[in-house]
């Protein structure tokens, strides 16, 4: 691990004022994902900002009728909260779904949402890797990439986004705020906070530089009934091969998927389309797969199927 230096900030702009100060700064809360990188110096900050003091922690009722969820709120008290578990259960099982329960008491919601993939080539620094070293190649495409992405993917990286978090709140139409180090706040809806590969997978969400997260917001309950399925190489910790979160109601149906893209997966003109091979079908329009990540559309087909016999039982 690289020498760097600490701060506590005591303010969400001055963490974000701290940031802009501090040329190669990173923010820290939990840790879970950061600490790690930093110890295979994939991650090198030279100032971490610890933000887990400024009081977001919270989790509150929005004047339209949602919850605003403080940044900092941990995965598992997410999880547990009563108002979660009643009318955004899909958002409850993706978080249970996720990691261990000591991680989860760590993790934060801002966090989540910021993980990195886990492509195995960009842990293993002695590879080619696009998102790690920008033009350096990308070692999945011809290479190992069983749990890769077939949606969305580019010449330049095949990775996937890593978190189930961020799938149920893609298909609960999550906004995410922040506030830069001039004290602007901003929201962005959840569609549009992570970004496709591109030629520039090093680039993973639309944040500024200097912009700190402060919550995500989500919107009234729709109710309906609320899965999420997750399918896995094995039960008790592992990332999602395919998963499904989907919210199903009267006259409408949602869903998003992970384990697919480089961002939480939702087409929402197949959410018009009836039964699950019509929903597929468009959902998995334009997939480019390799031969040892092709299953991943039967097991979208078979997940998504599932998924609605259940709705049905
Ligand atoms: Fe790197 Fe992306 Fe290729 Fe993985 S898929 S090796 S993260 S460029």
């Amino acid at each position: 691990m690289r020498a760097f230096t600490y701060e506590r900030a005591t303010s969400a702009q001055g963490a974000a004022a701290a940031a802009a100060a501090h040329p190669g700064a990173k923010f820290i809360a939990g840790g879970t994902n950061l600490l790690d990188l930093m110890k295979l110096q994939i991650e090198t900050p030279t100032h971490l900002i610890d933000v887990n003091h400024l009081g977001l922690d919270r989790i509150e009722p929005t004047e339209e009728g949602g919850l605003r969820i403080g940044a900092h709120v941990r995965n598992t008290d997410l999880a547990a909260d009563k108002r979660v578990r009643k009318d955004y259960a899909v958002l409850s099982r993706a978080l249970l779904s996720g990691a261990s329960g000591q991680l989860r008491n760590k993790a934060t919601t801002a966090g989540n949402l910021l993980q990195r993939t886990r492509c195995p080539y960009f842990y293993d620094t002695a590879k080619p890797c696009n998102k790690r070293q920008p033009g350096s190649g990308c070692s999945a495409i011809g290479g190992f990439s069983r749990n890769h992405a077939i949606l969305g993917v580019s010449d330049a990286c095949i990775a996937t986004q890593p978190s189930d978090m961020a799938v149920a709140m893609r298909v609960l139409d999550a906004t995410v705020e922040t506030i830069d180090p001039d004290g602007a706040s901003r929201t962005i809806a959840i569609a549009d906070f992570h970004t496709l590969p591109g030629d520039t997978p090093h680039i993973e969400t639309v944040l500024g530089a200097n912009e700190l997260i402060t919550a995500v917001t989500l919107p009234a309950p729709v109710g309906g009934k609320h899965v999420y399925r997750k399918v896995r190489d094995r039960a008790s910790y592992a990332f999602a091969n395919v998963s499904v979160a989907a919210v199903i109601g009267d006259g409408f149906q949602r869903f998003a998927f992970g384990g697919l893209a480089h961002k939480p997966w939702r087409v929402e003109a197949a959410e018009k389309a009836d039964g699950a091979a019509a929903v597929a079908d468009i959902v998995l329009d334009g997939a480019r797969t390799t031969p040892l990540n092709a299953f991943k559309s039967v097991l979208t087909r078979r997940t998504l199927n599932a998924v609605l016999r259940e709705e049905h039982a």
